[in-house]
Protein backbone atom coordinates (compact mmCIF):
# COMPACT_ATOMS: atom_id res chain seq x y z
CA UNK A 1 0.00 0.00 0.00
CA UNK A 2 1.23 3.27 -0.84
CA UNK A 3 0.18 5.54 1.57
CA UNK A 4 2.32 8.51 0.13
CA UNK A 5 4.40 9.63 -2.69
CA UNK A 6 7.23 13.03 -2.85
CA UNK A 7 3.91 15.20 -3.26
CA UNK A 8 1.66 14.14 -0.40
CA UNK A 9 1.02 16.69 2.44
CA UNK A 10 -0.02 16.49 5.70
CA UNK A 11 -1.11 18.12 8.39
CA UNK A 12 1.20 18.86 11.72
CA UNK A 13 0.56 21.33 14.50
CA UNK A 14 -1.04 24.12 12.26
CA UNK A 15 1.50 23.67 9.73
CA UNK A 16 1.50 22.09 5.96
CA UNK A 17 4.25 19.65 5.43
CA UNK A 18 5.57 17.37 2.90
CA UNK A 19 4.54 13.63 3.84
CA UNK A 20 8.20 12.65 2.61
CA UNK A 21 10.06 14.98 5.00
CA UNK A 22 8.37 14.83 8.45
CA UNK A 23 10.01 13.69 10.83
CA UNK A 24 9.12 11.53 13.98
CA UNK A 25 11.35 11.23 17.35
CA UNK A 26 12.53 7.88 18.44
CA UNK A 27 12.68 8.24 21.45
CA UNK A 28 9.23 9.04 21.75
CA UNK A 29 7.16 7.83 24.14
CA UNK A 30 4.75 6.86 21.55
CA UNK A 31 6.75 4.91 20.05
CA UNK A 32 7.95 2.77 22.87
CA UNK A 33 4.18 2.25 24.61
CA UNK A 34 2.14 2.49 22.10
CA UNK A 35 0.80 5.62 24.54
CA UNK A 36 -0.77 7.79 21.45
CA UNK A 37 -4.61 8.38 20.32
CA UNK A 38 -5.87 8.11 16.77
CA UNK A 39 -9.25 8.41 14.65
CA UNK A 40 -9.97 6.89 11.30
CA UNK A 41 -12.18 9.22 9.27
CA UNK A 42 -13.86 8.82 6.02
CA UNK A 43 -14.18 11.39 3.21
CA UNK A 44 -16.51 10.57 0.17
CA UNK A 45 -17.49 12.18 -2.88
CA UNK A 46 -21.59 13.07 -2.64
CA UNK A 47 -23.91 12.32 -5.06
CA UNK A 48 -23.70 16.01 -6.04
CA UNK A 49 -20.17 15.98 -6.22
CA UNK A 50 -18.81 17.30 -2.83
CA UNK A 51 -15.99 16.31 -0.59
CA UNK A 52 -17.70 15.74 2.57
CA UNK A 53 -16.22 14.48 5.82
CA UNK A 54 -18.70 11.22 7.57
CA UNK A 55 -19.49 12.52 10.92
CA UNK A 56 -16.02 14.32 11.45
CA UNK A 57 -17.46 16.16 14.55
CA UNK A 58 -18.34 12.77 16.05
CA UNK A 59 -14.94 12.02 15.39
CA UNK A 60 -13.02 14.22 16.74
CA UNK A 61 -15.04 14.76 19.83
CA UNK A 62 -14.02 11.25 20.37
CA UNK A 63 -10.03 12.29 19.29
CA UNK A 64 -10.64 14.45 22.89
CA UNK A 65 -12.03 12.73 24.79
CA UNK A 66 -9.51 9.63 24.07
CA UNK A 67 -6.88 12.48 24.57
CA UNK A 68 -8.09 13.66 27.77
CA UNK A 69 -8.78 9.61 29.07
CA UNK A 70 -5.40 9.15 28.67
CA UNK A 71 -3.97 12.41 30.11
CA UNK A 72 -2.51 13.86 26.76
CA UNK A 73 -2.70 17.47 26.14
CA UNK A 74 -5.36 18.35 23.68
CA UNK A 75 -5.13 22.06 22.64
CA UNK A 76 -7.63 21.71 19.45
CA UNK A 77 -11.01 22.30 18.86
CA UNK A 78 -12.98 20.30 16.95
CA UNK A 79 -14.10 22.71 14.52
CA UNK A 80 -10.11 23.93 14.17
CA UNK A 81 -9.24 20.05 13.35
CA UNK A 82 -12.38 19.62 10.97
CA UNK A 83 -11.05 22.96 8.41
CA UNK A 84 -7.34 21.29 9.16
CA UNK A 85 -8.44 18.23 7.60
CA UNK A 86 -10.44 19.66 4.55
CA UNK A 87 -7.20 21.31 3.78
CA UNK A 88 -5.63 18.13 3.93
CA UNK A 89 -7.94 16.48 1.39
CA UNK A 90 -7.61 19.44 -1.02
CA UNK A 91 -4.43 20.19 -1.06
CA UNK A 92 -3.18 16.46 -1.49
CA UNK A 93 -6.86 16.02 -4.33
CA UNK A 94 -8.69 13.57 -2.05
CA UNK A 95 -12.58 12.99 -2.55
CA UNK A 96 -12.84 9.44 -1.22
CA UNK A 97 -10.05 9.13 1.59
CA UNK A 98 -9.39 7.68 4.51
CA UNK A 99 -8.11 9.84 7.32
CA UNK A 100 -5.68 9.26 10.39
CA UNK A 101 -5.57 12.27 12.73
CA UNK A 102 -2.86 10.81 15.71
CA UNK A 103 -2.05 12.53 18.83
CA UNK A 104 1.38 11.39 19.93
CA UNK A 105 3.70 11.80 23.00
CA UNK A 106 7.29 13.51 23.05
CA UNK A 107 10.69 12.40 23.18
CA UNK A 108 10.36 10.54 26.73
CA UNK A 109 10.92 7.46 28.06
CA UNK A 110 9.60 7.50 31.93
CA UNK A 111 5.82 7.62 32.48
CA UNK A 112 5.96 10.60 33.34
CA UNK A 113 2.65 13.46 31.72
CA UNK A 114 3.69 15.37 29.13
CA UNK A 115 3.48 19.13 28.54
CA UNK A 116 2.34 18.70 24.87
CA UNK A 117 1.30 16.43 22.67
CA UNK A 118 1.84 16.54 18.55
CA UNK A 119 -1.19 16.27 16.13
CA UNK A 120 -1.14 14.96 12.87
CA UNK A 121 -3.61 14.30 9.64
CA UNK A 122 -2.42 12.45 6.88
CA UNK A 123 -5.12 11.16 4.31
CA UNK A 124 -4.57 8.72 1.64
CA UNK A 125 -7.31 7.45 -1.06
CA UNK A 126 -9.66 5.03 -0.56
CA UNK A 127 -12.66 3.91 -2.64
CA UNK A 128 -15.96 3.21 -0.90
CA UNK A 129 -16.83 -0.29 -0.80
CA UNK A 130 -19.01 -1.18 -3.73
CA UNK A 131 -18.34 -5.22 -3.46
CA UNK A 132 -20.37 -8.26 -2.27
CA UNK A 133 -17.80 -9.28 -0.61
CA UNK A 134 -19.00 -11.38 2.55
CA UNK A 135 -16.20 -12.80 5.23
CA UNK A 136 -15.49 -15.66 6.55
CA UNK A 137 -14.88 -14.98 10.47
CA UNK A 138 -13.47 -16.98 13.17
CA UNK A 139 -13.94 -16.95 16.88
CA UNK A 140 -10.64 -15.18 18.14
CA UNK A 141 -8.37 -17.33 21.21
CA UNK A 142 -7.66 -13.74 22.05
CA UNK A 143 -9.85 -11.49 24.15
CA UNK A 144 -10.42 -7.70 23.94
CA UNK A 145 -8.93 -6.19 26.56
CA UNK A 146 -9.90 -6.12 30.26
CA UNK A 147 -11.82 -2.51 30.59
CA UNK A 148 -10.18 -2.27 34.32
CA UNK A 149 -6.95 -2.50 32.58
CA UNK A 150 -7.52 -0.22 29.64
CA UNK A 151 -9.93 3.00 29.29
CA UNK A 152 -11.40 0.64 26.62
CA UNK A 153 -13.83 2.90 25.16
CA UNK A 154 -10.78 4.85 24.43
CA UNK A 155 -9.21 4.44 20.57
CA UNK A 156 -5.63 4.14 21.89
CA UNK A 157 -3.11 3.22 19.98
CA UNK A 158 -1.83 0.79 22.26
CA UNK A 159 -4.63 -1.73 22.13
CA UNK A 160 -4.38 -2.14 18.79
CA UNK A 161 -1.36 -5.10 19.63
CA UNK A 162 -4.46 -6.85 20.81
CA UNK A 163 -6.23 -6.78 17.01
CA UNK A 164 -3.16 -7.22 15.12
CA UNK A 165 -3.07 -10.33 16.99
CA UNK A 166 -6.57 -11.08 16.38
CA UNK A 167 -6.31 -10.12 12.98
CA UNK A 168 -3.34 -12.30 12.09
CA UNK A 169 -4.22 -15.00 13.44
CA UNK A 170 -7.24 -15.33 11.88
CA UNK A 171 -5.63 -14.74 8.45
CA UNK A 172 -3.19 -17.36 9.28
CA UNK A 173 -5.84 -19.82 9.66
CA UNK A 174 -7.46 -18.85 6.15
CA UNK A 175 -10.14 -16.61 7.52
CA UNK A 176 -10.82 -13.16 6.56
CA UNK A 177 -11.29 -11.63 9.58
CA UNK A 178 -11.35 -12.53 13.67
CA UNK A 179 -14.41 -11.91 16.27
CA UNK A 180 -13.15 -11.50 19.84
CA UNK A 181 -15.16 -12.03 22.79
CA UNK A 182 -14.90 -9.84 26.10
CA UNK A 183 -13.42 -11.16 29.43
CA UNK A 184 -16.56 -12.91 30.34
CA UNK A 185 -16.49 -14.83 26.88
CA UNK A 186 -19.58 -12.30 25.37
CA UNK A 187 -18.90 -11.64 22.25
CA UNK A 188 -17.14 -7.77 21.60
CA UNK A 189 -16.55 -6.75 18.38
CA UNK A 190 -14.13 -7.54 15.41
CA UNK A 191 -10.22 -5.71 15.65
CA UNK A 192 -11.25 -2.49 13.87
CA UNK A 193 -15.37 -2.90 13.90
CA UNK A 194 -18.52 -3.73 15.66
CA UNK A 195 -20.57 -6.46 15.12
CA UNK A 196 -24.35 -7.42 14.76
CA UNK A 197 -26.21 -10.50 14.19
CA UNK A 198 -29.36 -11.12 12.87
CA UNK A 199 -32.38 -13.30 13.93
CA UNK A 200 -35.66 -13.63 12.76
CA UNK A 201 -35.65 -10.10 11.41
CA UNK A 202 -33.96 -8.62 14.78
CA UNK A 203 -30.62 -7.10 14.74
CA UNK A 204 -28.54 -7.79 18.01
CA UNK A 205 -24.91 -6.28 19.01
CA UNK A 206 -23.06 -6.08 22.11
CA UNK A 207 -23.76 -3.04 24.79
CA UNK A 208 -21.36 -0.81 25.47
CA UNK A 209 -18.83 -1.55 28.32
CA UNK A 210 -16.60 -3.53 26.79
CA UNK A 211 -16.05 -2.44 23.15
CA UNK A 212 -15.08 0.54 21.40
CA UNK A 213 -18.68 2.19 20.92
CA UNK A 214 -18.18 3.21 17.01
CA UNK A 215 -19.68 5.68 15.34
CA UNK A 216 -20.53 3.28 12.73
CA UNK A 217 -22.56 1.68 15.02
CA UNK A 218 -23.88 4.51 16.80
CA UNK A 219 -25.24 5.12 12.60
CA UNK A 220 -26.51 1.31 12.53
CA UNK A 221 -29.06 1.59 15.16
CA UNK A 222 -30.33 5.67 13.90
CA UNK A 223 -30.85 3.30 10.52
CA UNK A 224 -32.57 0.76 11.88
CA UNK A 225 -34.66 3.56 13.98
CA UNK A 226 -35.73 4.90 10.85
CA UNK A 227 -36.42 1.42 9.14
CA UNK A 228 -38.20 0.37 12.12
CA UNK A 229 -36.25 -2.60 12.47
CA UNK A 230 -35.72 -3.80 15.93
CA UNK A 231 -32.39 -3.91 17.60
CA UNK A 232 -31.37 -5.46 21.35
CA UNK A 233 -27.93 -3.92 22.82
CA UNK A 234 -26.84 -6.66 25.24
CA UNK A 235 -24.55 -9.52 25.92
CA UNK A 236 -24.53 -12.04 23.79
CA UNK A 237 -22.62 -15.72 23.38
CA UNK A 238 -20.92 -17.10 20.25
CA UNK A 239 -23.03 -20.07 20.32
CA UNK A 240 -26.16 -17.60 19.70
CA UNK A 241 -24.30 -15.76 17.04
CA UNK A 242 -23.90 -19.25 15.06
CA UNK A 243 -27.46 -19.90 15.56
CA UNK A 244 -28.30 -16.25 13.55
CA UNK A 245 -29.82 -15.75 9.91
CA UNK A 246 -26.89 -13.14 9.09
CA UNK A 247 -24.52 -11.30 11.03
CA UNK A 248 -21.87 -8.35 9.86
CA UNK A 249 -18.89 -6.15 11.14
CA UNK A 250 -19.36 -2.48 10.84
CA UNK A 251 -16.71 0.80 11.03
CA UNK A 252 -15.72 3.60 9.20
CA UNK A 253 -12.97 1.79 7.26
CA UNK A 254 -15.20 -1.53 6.93
CA UNK A 255 -18.46 0.19 6.80
CA UNK A 256 -21.01 -2.34 6.57
CA UNK A 257 -19.66 -5.56 5.51
CA UNK A 258 -21.56 -8.82 5.65
CA UNK A 259 -20.62 -12.40 6.92
CA UNK A 260 -20.50 -15.56 4.86
CA UNK A 261 -19.57 -17.62 7.46
CA UNK A 262 -18.79 -17.80 11.21
CA UNK A 263 -16.08 -20.58 12.54
CA UNK A 264 -16.39 -22.24 9.33
CA UNK A 265 -20.55 -22.50 9.13
CA UNK A 266 -22.27 -20.60 6.50
CA UNK A 267 -25.45 -18.68 7.72
CA UNK A 268 -28.85 -19.94 6.32
CA UNK A 269 -29.82 -16.42 4.80
CA UNK A 270 -28.45 -15.45 1.85
CA UNK A 271 -26.98 -12.21 2.27
CA UNK A 272 -29.19 -10.48 -0.19
CA UNK A 273 -32.37 -11.05 1.61
CA UNK A 274 -31.27 -10.58 4.96
CA UNK A 275 -32.23 -6.91 6.41
CA UNK A 276 -28.80 -6.53 7.23
CA UNK A 277 -28.30 -6.35 3.89
CA UNK A 278 -31.02 -3.12 3.52
CA UNK A 279 -28.89 -1.72 6.62
CA UNK A 280 -25.57 -2.02 3.91
CA UNK A 281 -27.52 -0.22 1.45
CA UNK A 282 -29.25 2.34 3.64
CA UNK A 283 -25.73 3.11 5.05
CA UNK A 284 -23.85 3.64 1.10
CA UNK A 285 -26.65 6.24 0.40
CA UNK A 286 -25.90 8.04 3.86
CA UNK A 287 -22.42 8.56 3.53
CA UNK A 288 -22.90 9.76 -0.25
CA UNK A 289 -25.70 11.75 1.10
CA UNK A 290 -27.71 9.90 -1.60
CA UNK A 291 -31.50 10.58 -1.59
CA UNK A 292 -32.62 6.99 0.32
CA UNK A 293 -34.57 4.35 -1.95
CA UNK A 294 -37.83 3.13 -0.69
CA UNK A 295 -37.29 -0.39 0.70
CA UNK A 296 -39.40 -3.37 0.79
CA UNK A 297 -38.57 -5.94 3.74
N1 LIG B 1 -14.04 -1.36 17.33
C1 LIG B 1 -12.73 -1.17 17.15
C2 LIG B 1 -11.78 -1.93 17.99
C3 LIG B 1 -12.28 -0.26 16.17
O1 LIG B 1 -10.97 -0.08 15.98
C4 LIG B 1 -13.21 0.42 15.37
C5 LIG B 1 -12.74 1.36 14.31
N2 LIG B 1 -12.54 2.64 14.82
C6 LIG B 1 -14.57 0.19 15.60
C7 LIG B 1 -14.96 -0.70 16.59
C8 LIG B 1 -15.62 0.91 14.81
O2 LIG B 1 -15.61 2.27 15.15
P1 LIG B 1 -16.06 3.40 14.14
O3 LIG B 1 -17.39 2.97 13.61
O4 LIG B 1 -16.16 4.60 14.99
O5 LIG B 1 -15.05 3.48 13.07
Amino acid sequence: MNYYNEHTVLWLDGHIIKASEAKTDLYGQSLHYGYAVFEGIRAYRTAAGATKIFKATEHFDRLKRSAQSMNMPYPYTTPELTRATYEVLEKNRLQDAYIRPIVYAPANMSFNLNETSYTAIQAWEMAPFLGEKLLKVMTSSFQRPNPKGFKIEAKAAGHYVNSILASQEAKANGYDEALLTDMNGFIAEGPGANVFFEKDGRLFTPAPGNILPGITRATVLEICRELSIPVEEGQFTPAQLARADAAFFCGTAAEVIGWESFDGKPFPTPWTASVSRQVQLAYKDLVIEKAPQPVTL
